[in-house]
């Protein structure tokens, strides 16, 4: 069976701020089927890259990341904002539109030479899955695949991580 996940995609314009079309995946995970359907994929494509560790931003990188990992009985990671992991971290800072943030992941998340997957919902300009691809590299963690719900093809993403492979379910 196949499923078309573009119908459990909900655009909202203007959202968080006016120009941005917010690509809302929480029907595609409402959905059982299509939740499923989207993670059976990113589980085969993990399993061809013979992922041994999964790394995904908060917090929608974990609704992808999670269930992948499950599967494939694999450890999962949370790279996190400021101040919410407890013990040591390292950490990366990336640029937003207005500023800067940050994104840590704790010391011991990943072992030296350990095949990693991150996922994220969603690609725009890549500064997020950068930032947590840096996290895993600096952990010895060798980046093996990017996986992704969405790309957004028009903000080029896929060009600051042109090093890595990568997969996605759908374009806009
Ligand atoms: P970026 O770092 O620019 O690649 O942005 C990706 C991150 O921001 C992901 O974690 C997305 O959840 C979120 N994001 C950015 N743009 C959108 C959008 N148009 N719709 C939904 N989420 C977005």
């Amino acid at each position: 069976m196949s499923i078309d996940l573009t119908k459990y995609i909900a655009t909202v314009p203007d959202y968080p701020e006016p120009g941005v079309m917010f690509r809302d995946i929480s029907p595609l995970m409402a959905d059982g089927d299509a939740y499923r359907y989207a993670t059976d994929q990113l589980v085969d494509y993990a399993r061809s890259k013979n992922v041994e560790m999964i790394v995904g931003p908060e917090a929608r990188g974990f609704i992808v990341g999670c269930p992948v990992a499950y599967e494939l009985g694999v450890g999962f990671a949370p790279a996190r904002k400021e101040g919410k992991l407890p013990r040591e971290t390292v950490k990366a800072t990336y640029d937003l539109e207005y500023g800067k943030s940050a994104l840590y992941l704790h010391k011991d998340a990943i072992k030296p030479g350990q095949r990693v997957l991150v996922t994220d919902d969603l690609l725009a300009t890549g500064g997020t899955i950068s930032a947590t691809i840096q996290l895993v590299e600096e952990l010895g963690g060798i980046v093996v695949g990017t996986a992704f719900i969405i790309e957004l093809k028009d903000l080029h993403g896929r060009d600051k991580i042109k090093d890595y492979d990568l997969f996605s379910l759908m374009e806009f």
